[in-house]
């Protein structure tokens, strides 16, 4: 689980702000209350005095004053139930609101996250990811399995038997997240579903709290592009510096990009850099294996074909086989 930093600083800012609020609506109600009922601030402020005198007669050990203030206060307390009634006021009305009373707009309970504040968490990565909408759609409750091909002409595994191999595969990378550092190479041809995966995953490990990055290679190239022109320091103000940060990375379409060597130089040190820090990257593209060193550098291929799980989508593309459904 992982909030950057500066997002967490950021929401728990949010709570220290709700707080101020209702401290103010608070004090603003209470202001109207005893302005309308001056006995019941006029009790109030007898009750304040009565606690601090039998606090110090408690220190005194001066047993007779104590019993003396213990009724003076029991006697305060029943004027203060009357006069409440009276004004058809409750013990109620003198409380602060929250917006979430589990964790008084803290954040946390018993040392715990708040459910409010897993889901304001939530809010954040969806935000960050780049994927916010399209995640509506494409997701493991969304798949469809009955859109692969299930005929096997020469006996090997239908591309419908393989796909559900990749779909467990995809499943249990995001349920083991947390335990297993794993990194996965989808290729294959265009239109088998190889974004929709990522997808799938991105928003698995989203729901759980985990930070996700999105980035279509030419929009990575561009980043890496535009850091050149700003200072390369690591620090949060680095457009490059979420991408070392973020749990899950997802490089969509390599190959598709235009690259110089300093470009390429920047994603060999991207993805050097997340298998150092033992942080997942998915990279999904059209490319052979084989043309990888070509495109990139040695190195770079070296990296990808030795850490990450290569996984081969074929068959037919389906985004023309549901296109052809809708139009029957
Ligand atoms: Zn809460």
């Amino acid at each position: 689980m992982s909030l950057p930093n500066r997002e967490f600083d950021a929401i728990m800012a949010e709570y220290e702000e709700l707080r101020r609020f209702h401290k103010s609506q608070l004090d603003e109600k209470l202001r109207k209350i005893y302005e309308a009922h001056p006995s019941i601030l006029e009790n109030r402020i007898a009750a304040n005095e009565n606690a601090a005198e039998r606090a110090r007669a408690a220190i005194r050990k001066d047993a007779d004053a104590i019993a003396r203030l213990s009724d003076e206060r029991d006697a305060l307390e029943a004027e203060r139930q009357e006069l409440l009634a009276d004004a058809g006021l409750t013990e109620e009305d003198f409380l602060p609101v929250y917006t979430c009373p589990a964790c008084r707009d803290t954040g946390y309970v018993d040392g715990k996250k708040c459910r409010c504040f897993k889901r304001r968490e939530r809010e954040v990565l969806y935000r960050d990811s780049h994927l916010e909408s399209v995640l509506e759609e494409e997701n493991f409750g969304t798949l469809r399995t009955d859109l692969y091909d299930r005929t096997s002409p020469d006996g090997s595994p239908s591309q419908y038997e393989r796909m559900l191999e990749v779909i467990e595969i995809c499943h249990s990378f995001a349920e083991n997240f947390d335990y297993e550092h794993k990194n996965l190479l989808f290729y294959g041809q265009t239109g088998v579903g190889k974004t929709f995966l990522t997808n799938c995953i991105a928003k698995a490990l989203l729901d759980s709290g985990h930070s996700v990055l999105y980035f279509s290679a030419i929009s990575l190239f561009d980043l890496f592009s535009e850091s050149l022109s700003r200072s390369a320091n690591k620090t949060a103000e680095n457009p490059l510096f979420a991408l070392y940060e973020a749990d899950l990375v997802i490089i969509d379409d390599l190959g598709t990009e235009l690259k110089n060597s300093f470009t390429t130089g920047q994603l060999f040190h991207l993805i050097n850099e997340r298998l150092l820090l033992k942080k997942s990257t998915i990279i999904s593209t059209n490319l052979l294996l084989n043309d990888l060193g070509e495109q990139y550098t040695e190195r770079t291929a070296s990296r990808i074909l030795s850490c990450y799980e290569p996984i081969l989508l074929t068959g037919a593309d389906l985004r023309i086989k549901m296109k052809l459904e809708r139009e029957q």
